[in-house]
C-alpha cells in the first residue's frame, strides 16, 4: 500500500497529528505563533519557513498519503505548482508539459517563463511518441496532469516514469483531480506530486491551499526556493485543512460511487450526447485508467444534445450549483466554454473538443436520486423554454 503500514482512513485521521501534551486533547492544538525562540532549539521555526508545528504535522499526512518521504503545504495550488516548477528549472532549461493543463498552470508557463529564460513545449496528444517528440537536449522536467480538465483524458503514468528515467528528467504530476485516494503516482515512478488542496483535500469549498509530496531530497530543493517565494499557508487554515483531510477518503469514495452512477445514468439519457468519465467502459482511456487509478474520481463532463440550451439548463438547476471551483461535498456544474477555457478562443476550444454544449460536473456526496431529480426537472424546464429538436 502506498500509504505505508497504516490503512488509508487511518492515515487521513491520524498521521501527522500534533500531540496535545499539555491537556491530552483528542485533536491537534493550533499553534498560531509567528515568532518562536531561536536559542537552544534544534529548529528555527517561522511560518514562511513552512515549519510551524501545524505545517509540519500536515506535511507528514500529505507525504504519507502519496507514499513519499516528505511533503509541504502551500498557500494555494498555484503557489505549489509555481514554486515546484521553478525549483527545478533555470535559465536555458527546457520543460515538457502535457497539452490541456489547468488554465492557471498554462498561464504561468506562457506568461512568465520567457522572462526567466526557461524554454517550454506542450505535447500534441498524450502518447509516448508525443512526449518523446517534445524532449530536447536541455529538457530537465516533464509535467503532467491526469485525469485532465474537463475531458478527463488519462496520461499513462508508467510511460511518463520510464521516459523521465530514460532522459534523466524530474517528473511532476498535478494529482488534484484524482486525489491520493484514487491515484498514487509514485507507484508508477513519478517523482513529485502536486495538489490544489483547495479541491479534494479541503473538500468543503472553504479553503484555498496547495500541497506537494516527494523524496526528502526533492522537498529540500523546493523548500530552498519556497522560503524565498513565501507562498506558505496560515496556521489557522493549515489546522482547518487537517480537519478536512480526516474525512477525505470517506468523501472521495462516496464521490467516486456517485459519479459512476451519474455517468451511467447520464449516458442513458437521450438529452445527453456524450459523457466523458474514465470509469465508463466507453471512455477511450478506460483500460489505462483502471491500470493506474483505484477509483475514477468525482469529476466528469457531458455534452447536452443540440437544441438544449446549456446556460438555460444550468440556470434551471435548484440543487446543483453553477460554480467555478470543484471537488466540494456539494455538486457543482460549469460551462468550460464560458469559464476555464473562455480565453482559449473558439477555434482552439473546437480543436480541443470543448463545445458550447459541454458541461463539467463535480459530483458531491448528495443522494444520487436527488441529483438525478434535479437534472430531470431542469431538463424539463429548459425544454419548455427551448424545445428539444
Ligand atoms: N490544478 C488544478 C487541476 C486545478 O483545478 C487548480 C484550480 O482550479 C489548480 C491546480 C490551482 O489551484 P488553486 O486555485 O488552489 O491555486
Amino acid at each position: 500500500m502506498a500509504q505505508g503500514k497504516l490503512g488509508l482512513n487511518t492515515v487521513c485521521t491520524h498521521t501527522g497529528e500534533v500531540p496535545d501534551e499539555q491537556f491530552q486533547g483528542a485533536i491537534s492544538p493550533i499553534y498560531l505563533s509567528s515568532s518562536y525562540a531561536y536559542e537552544g532549539v534544534d529548529v528555527k521555526r517561522y511560518p514562511r519557513y513552512f515549519n510551524t508545528p501545524n505545517q509540519e504535522g500536515l506535511s507528514k499526512k500529505v507525504a504519507a498519503l502519496e507514499g513519499c518521504e516528505a511533503g509541504m503545504i502551500f498557500g494555494s495550488g498555484m503557489a505549489a505548482v509555481s514554486t515546484t516548477l521553478m525549483a527545478f528549472l533555470q535559465k536555458g532549461d527546457h520543460v515538457v508539459l502535457q497539452e490541456a493543463l489547468y488554465g492557471g498552470t498554462y498561464n504561468l508557463v506562457v506568461e512568465e517563463f520567457e522572462k526567466f529564460g526557461i524554454e517550454y513545449s506542450f505535447t500534441e496528444g498524450l502518447s509516448e511518441a508525443a512526449f518523446e517528440a517534445a524532449v530536447r537536449e536541455n529538457t530537465k522536467v516533464v509535467y503532467v496532469e491526469t485525469p485532465s480538465n474537463p475531458l478527463m483524458k488519462v496520461t499513462d503514468l508508467a510511460m511518463i516514469g520510464r521516459l523521465a528515467k530514460k532522459h534523466n528528467l524530474v517528473s511532476m504530476i498535478d494529482n488534484t483531480f484524482a486525489s491520493p485516494v484514487n491515484q498514487t503516482p509514485k507507484d508508477f515512478g513519478i517523482d513529485i506530486m502536486i495538489h490544489s488542496a483547495t479541491k479534494y483535500m479541503g473538500g468543503h469549498s472553504d479553503i484555498c491551499a496547495g500541497a506537494v509530496a516527494a523524496s526528502q531530497e526533492h522537498i529540500d530543493r523546493i523548500w530552498n526556493l519556497a522560503k524565498n517565494f513565501g507562498g506558505s499557508l496560515s496556521d489557522m487554515t493549515v489546522w482547518l485543512l487537517e480537519r478536512s483531510m480526516k474525512t477525505m477518503a470517506l468523501r472521495v469514495k462516496q464521490q467516486n460511487a456517485n459519479a459512476l452512477a451519474m455517468a451511467e445514468w447520464l449516458d442513458s439519457r437521450e438529452e445527453v450526447e456524450r459523457v466523458y468519465y474514465p470509469g465508463l467502459a466507453s471512455h477511450p482511456d478506460h483500460e489505462l485508467a483502471k491500470s493506474q487509478m483505484r477509483g475514477f474520481s468525482g469529476m466528469m463532463s457531458f455534452e447536452l444534445a443540440d437544441g438544449i440550451g446549456a446556460e438555460a439548463f444550468l440556470e434551471a438547476l435548484q440543487l446543483i450549483k453553477p460554480s467555478m471551483s470543484l471537488a466540494g461535498v456539494e455538486s457543482t456544474m460549469l460551462l468550460p466554454s464560458k469559464t476555464s477555457h473562455f480565453l482559449l478562443g473558439e477555434e482552439e476550444r473546437a480543436r480541443q473538443g470543448i463545445s458550447e454544449q459541454l458541461i463539467r460536473f463535480s459530483v458531491g456526496i448528495e443522494e444520487v436520486e436527488d441529483l438525478q431529480g434535479d437534472i430531470v426537472a431542469a431538463l424539463k424546464q429548459t425544454a419548455q423554454v427551448q424545445p428539444v429538436n
